[in-house]
């Protein structure tokens, strides 16, 4: 059996005529880019605004961009540092020194892999302006934690939720517990659009307002009257369109992830790996699978004999990359994002992924620790 690490073919292809449709109308209305009138940008704006419970969305061209617009319209620069996890996608960090202000990194938790509120505290220091948790694989972090640290330091607090769409603690979605969050719609995201797309969300008008203007060349509102210097990064329509089609499907895939997590938790369950865990009253939204193994490499190439795809997010924790490397890292300043990139292990985990396919996963992954 061949199996997909993801398989975009296979969602497409269920919703295939509403998606060319969608893609259709934008070609019929020439409503290619995301400019401040693009009526199927502010409609998806709208839609996921409401889907996420937060009073403003602003799309914009990707998640990365999203991270950098927030940053600026909280006015973080020169000067500023900025709490993020030791584990992320580096985009959490890039943006952060695309700012011109400094990452400075907080281990992980070792049953979540989120950041350890427990030693954000000790990094703050006078110039630390934010915070930025990652809700790593669609697992929240312990944000009513981060959000009184946040509090009493008096830091901007900016969730991202690149990989969490609709993930919640209790009655609370991700994504409104903090100043504002950023989102990716990169095609292999939960909610992913067919190229780059990103967006904002936000509880704060006067936010809402500066990261439009930001991200649309500096006009507030008027073509042609620049406020300030800005920068491009607009939502093409045809992923606006497509977006507010898949949108409407987000929750049933979303609770299609978690149960093909929760089938995977129980055949694996006597297998010798550490599995995923969910906190008490969180919902994980299982964009990734991450099984934990000191036989990680070796498992991975069996798996990969077998036709099944693996993925390994992240080989590096982000102090250690080369990128980072004038910072002089230690294995001790974070050890356990320095150890746990050894053992991490993403399965096959999308809500096409049929139950045969996740049955002959775990029995691969069985046979590997009976041979
Ligand atoms: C994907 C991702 C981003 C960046 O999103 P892009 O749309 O690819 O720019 C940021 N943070 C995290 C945690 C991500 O996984």
């Amino acid at each position: 059996m061949k199996i997909n690490f993801v398989d975009l073919q296979r969602q497409y292809c269920d919703i295939k005529e509403e998606i060319d449709i969608a893609i259709q109308k934008i070609i019929d209305s020439c409503a290619f880019i995301g400019n401040l009138n693009n009526p199927f940008v502010r409609e998806f704006e709208e839609n996921f605004a409401g889907f996420i419970g937060a009073e403003h969305c602003v799309a914009c061209a990707n998640g990365t961009d999203a991270i950098e617009i927030l940053l600026k319209a909280f006015d973080i620069g020169p000067g500023d540092e900025v709490i993020v996890p030791a584990i992320s996608w580096i985009a959490t960090s890039e943006a952060v020194t695309n700012v011109g202000a400094l990452p400075v990194f907080v281990d992980i938790e070792s049953d979540y892999y989120c950041i350890n509120p427990s030693l954000i505290e000790e990094k703050i220091t006078s110039k630390t302006k934010a915070i930025i948790p990652v809700h790593l694989y669609g697992h929240p972090a312990d944000m009513p934690v981060i959000s009184e640290i946040a509090k009493k330091h008096n830091l901007i607090l900016i969730e991202d939720c690149a990989q969490a769409h609709g993930a919640t603690i209790g009655n609370t979605t991700t994504g409104t517990f903090g100043d504002a969050a950023s989102f990716s719609f990169f095609p292999g995201k939960n909610l992913g659009a067919y190229g780059d797309a990103g967006g904002m969300v936000t509880n704060n008008k006067d936010i809402a307002d500066t990261i439009r203007m930001i991200s649309q060349h500096g006009q507030s509102g008027k073509k042609h009257q620049h406020l300030i210097e800005g920068r491009n990064s607009r939502m093409d329509g045809i992923n606006a369109a497509i977006l507010n089609v898949k949108l409407r499907y987000l929750d049933q895939w979303t609770k299609k992830r978690i149960s093909i997590s929760d089938e995977y938790k129980k055949l694996l369950s006597e297998a010798p790996v550490i599995l995923p865990k969910t906190r008490e009253s969180y919902r994980h939204v299982h964009h990734l699978f991450v099984i934990r193994t000191k036989n990680r490499d070796a498992l991975m190439q069996y798996l990969n004999q077998e036709g099944i795809s693996c993925a390994i997010q992240y080989p590096t924790a982000l102090p250690y990359l080369d990128a980072y490397a004038n910072r002089g890292f230690k294995p001790e300043d974070f050890p356990v994002a320095y150890s746990i990139p050894n053992e991490i292990l993403s399965l096959p985990v999308f809500p096409e992924l049929k139950h045969v396919e996740v049955e002959y996963i775990c029995e691969k992954i069985i046979s590997f620790y009976n041979s």
